[in-house]
Formats: structure tokens, sequence, C-alpha cells
């Protein structure tokens, strides 16, 4: 399986790399997003929601869990397992329902739902460096390996 590390100098890169990837995503695909608090995962979400068209705020449903975005052809969850005290709360709030349509799913914490969340296609791992970021992807389902090849093609240089 196919992984990249992408350097990100500053948090219009973190955007930029939430937009890119966005691009090339299908439906139905699930990706983890790894990270301490301030990583960029919310900033990475944002990117991404806003190239498939959502306009205004997003921000961690730290609380709620999840976040529902209508896109204008498919629906998007964000979620935010960071406060989650047991997976098996995953079960009451009917966690199969959000993986099981054609949505886009994004999780941040998903190390909070093992066991119940589902297997993701791709996984984001944001890190500091010095004062800016990195970010690793890895490609964890044959769906995601042909996602992060398609990106990979869409980075290079023209
Ligand atoms: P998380 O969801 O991982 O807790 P957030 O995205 O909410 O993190 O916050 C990340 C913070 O770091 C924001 O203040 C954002 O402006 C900043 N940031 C995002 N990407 C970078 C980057 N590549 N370099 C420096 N700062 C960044
Ligand atoms: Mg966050």
């Amino acid at each position: 399986m196919k992984t990249c590390v992408i350097p990100l100098p500053d948090e219009a890169a973190t955007l930029n790399l939430g937009a890119q990837l966005a691009r090339v995503c299908s439906s139905a695909v699930v990706i983890y997003l790894y990270g301490d608090l301030g990583a960029g995962k919310t900033t990475f979400s944002r990117g991404f929601l806003q190239a498939l068209g959502h306009q205004g705020n997003v921000k961690s449903p730290t609380y709620t869990l999840v976040e529902p975005y209508q896109l204008s052809d498919r629906s998007l969850y964000h979620f935010d397992l960071y406060r989650l005290a047991d997976p098996e709360e995953l079960e009451f709030m009917g966690i199969r329902d959000y993986f099981s349509g054609d949505a886009l799913c994004l999780v941040e914490w998903p190390q909070q739902g093992a066991g119940v969340l589902p297997e993701p296609d791709l996984a984001l791992t944001l890190s500091y460096v010095a004062s800016a970021r990195a970010a690793e992807i890895r490609a964890l389902s044959p769906l995601g390996n042909t996602l992060l090849q398609q990106f990979q093609q869409g980075r290079e240089p023209a």
C-alpha cells in the first residue's frame, strides 16, 4: 500500500492539502485524521469541505461527536471523537448508519473508536515540525491506494 509525506509550511498548505485530497475523493471514502491537539486536523477538514462547495464554518464537533454536511451531490460526516468515553457509545449513536451509505467520512481521534469504527481507506497523520506541520498519508484499502495515486499525480508539476 502507498504512503506519502507532505511538508506543510503554513496553514494555507494544510487547507490546500485538504482541498487536493477532496478533489480525488469519490463517495463512500473513510479518512482517519490522527495528530495531537492543534496539529491541523480540523484545518485539513475545512479545506476539504470548502473544496466540495461548503461555505461557512467548520468547527470540530467536540461535544456532539459528529457534524453532518449536505454538499451539492453528497453527504459528508465530520467526526471528532476526542471526548468519546467508550467506543460502545458509537453503537448507541447508530454509527453504522453513517458509514453504510455513500457519504464521505472524516474522523478526528479515530483511536478513541477503535474496535467499533469501520476501517479507513486513508489515514492522515499530522505532526508538528517546529512551528509548521507535516502530513503522512497512508492508503489502507484498494480504494485508498487508487485515491492516493490520483492525488500524487495531481500534485506533480505540469
Ligand atoms: P486540530 O483539529 O488538529 O486540533 P486545528 O486545525 O483546530 O487542529 O488547529 C490547528 C492550528 O494550527 C490552527 O491554529 C491553524 O491555523 C494552525 N495550522 C494549521 N496548519 C498549519 C501549518 N501547516 N503550519 C502552521 N500552523 C498551522
Ligand atoms: Mg479538531
